[in-house]
């Protein structure tokens, strides 16, 4: 293929689309016009960082529901709104999107992909899948999927994304003459129905023009990151409870459990569990599980322990209504115990002692 081959290459997506394409509550029906909706595409960018469409499906529209404007969201605090996220992890995009909200809300939708790229949250490839799809600006985004497909396409060796500059350059005039909406989102849908890590060449509108395929080289192009190996620890994850309230961590401003509460995470290695025969006093356990974050793998073991009587909590805890819980916007893993506590649990054979677990939770005095 000599090169730049034409990006008429890429026009059997734009029918295949038309055709194919999934019913997702955040697609415009007109892909020939700016979206009636901007804030809808938003919406959708910052869920879909990070997350599978199908888990974000339900929570847009319940969220586009709750907050169908972004002066809505932005009059809304933010315990409501991290509330609204819980369970979509990666909570700082709830922060983003509503800062993001408030700009538009004050100032109007930015004019540019410049601007865009300025809202809380939108990266290069958020500002240019926007600029794209909720206004039909030709800015080429190139997010893993779309890198894939035009490096299969394209039978680019190497690392896709050294070349971005020249690859959105090519991608520009597609865009124009296709309708950027329509072929940005036909390339992200190719993506991930069609040309996936393991391609299924045989359903794909380009086989008959793509150089990984003639070559046979899908298995190689793009060449497969090689990933760090995820740091691994252990930890008791505990409700305390007494007299109806529970021990809980409250938001920090900042990081990345920002705006969650947080049960107490003890390191499993430095509390030694015991035969709980000795305890003295009953400990319900559940089934532990590993919560896998991006870098990171925790094996958690969930206890809840019930006290006579509160202690003076160690700085940076508080105890709060055992009924209030249901309100407090919790992370995946906090959520989790704080589901299991209405169900049955078993004593365990082993586990810390009660007593190490409040000293490790309560103020040096106590
Ligand atoms: S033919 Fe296969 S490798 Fe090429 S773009 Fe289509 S799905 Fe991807």
């Amino acid at each position: 293929m000599s090169w730049p081959p034409s990006p008429d290459l890429l026009a059997p997506l734009a029918p295949w689309f038309d055709q194919m394409r999934r019913a997702l509550p955040w697609r415009a029906t007109n892909l020939d016009a700016p979206h009636p909706d901007p804030y809808a595409v938003l919406v959708s960018e910052l869920m879909l960082q990070q997350t599978q469409v199908a888990t974000v499906v339900p929570y847009f529209t319940r969220w586009m529901d709750r907050f169908p404007t972004p002066r809505a969201l932005a009059e809304t605090d933010e315990d409501t709104v991290h509330k609204a996220w819980e369970g979509l992890g990666y909570y700082r995009r709830a922060r983003f999107l509503k800062a993001a909200a408030g700009s538009i809300a004050a100032e109007g939708w930015p004019g540019d992909l410049d601007g865009l790229a300025e809202l809380p949250g939108l990266g290069p490839y958020s500002a240019a899948a926007m600029g794209a799809i909720a206004f039909q600006w030709a800015t080429p985004a190139l997010d893993g999927n779309a890198f894939r497909v035009l490096a299969r396409l394209l039978l680019i060796a190497g690392d896709p994304k050294v070349r971005a500059a020249e690859l959105r350059t090519w991608l520009a005039p597609a865009l124009e003459a296709h309708g950027p909406s329509r072929m940005t989102q036909a390339i992200m849908e190719l993506g991930a129905t069609a040309c996936t890590p393991a391609p299924a060449c045989g359903t794909c509108p380009l086989a008959d023009r793509c150089g990984a395929h003639r070559a046979g080289r899908t298995g190689d192009i793009p060449p497969i990151a090689k990933r760090a190996k995820a740091k691994e620890s252990a930890l008791w994850l505990v409700a305390l409870e007494a007299e109806g309230q529970v021990l809980l961590h409250p938001p920090s401003a900042k990081g990345l459990l920002a705006g969650l509460w947080r049960w107490p995470a003890l390191d499993a290695t430095a509390l030694t569990p015991q035969l709980t025969a000795q305890s003295p006093r009953p400990i319900i356990a559940w089934p532990g599980w590993t919560q896998v974050y991006t870098h990171r793998r925790e094996a958690v073991s969930p206890l809840h322990i019930r006290l006579d009587a509160r202690f003076k909590p160690a700085g940076g805890l508080r105890w709060v209504l055992r009924e209030g819980l249901a309100d407090l916007p919790l992370g995946r893993r906090d959520q989790r115990l704080r589901d299991l506590l209405p169900t049955p649990g078993q004593t365990p054979l082993s586990a810390p002692d009660p007593r190490a677990l409040v000293k490790a939770c309560a103020a040096p005095s106590e």
